[in-house]
């Protein structure tokens, strides 16, 4: 089964590039072939004019030192961002 993303995009695996999935739960798809998990309610894109969306119900946390860094920008939409234990957010 094929799957977009919030902009409409069809959701392609990141490890071997197939567009078949499962759904798992509310927001979580599994590749068919190789069984990679991804995770729907965040969307990254190497796209500047696209942004990261939380979308209504998810929550982030980003902790334990990591450093993470998006490319365009950042939308929330409901959800919910944590950042703790010296993580950090880089936009731009
Ligand atoms: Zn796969």
């Amino acid at each position: 089964m094929e799957f977009v993303d919030t902009n409409k995009n069809k959701i392609v695996c990141p490890q071997c590039g197939s567009n078949n999935f499962i759904e798992i739960d509310e927001s979580h798809i599994e590749c068919t072939y190789c069984k990679t998990q991804v995770d729907t309610t965040i969307v990254l894109s190497d796209n500047t004019n696209q942004n990261m969306e939380i979308k209504d119900g998810a929550d982030v946390k980003i902790t334990d030192n990591a450093n993470v860094k998006i490319k365009g920008g950042l939308v929330i939409k409901g959800g919910t961002l944590t950042i703790t234990d010296g993580g950090s957010l880089e936009i731009g």
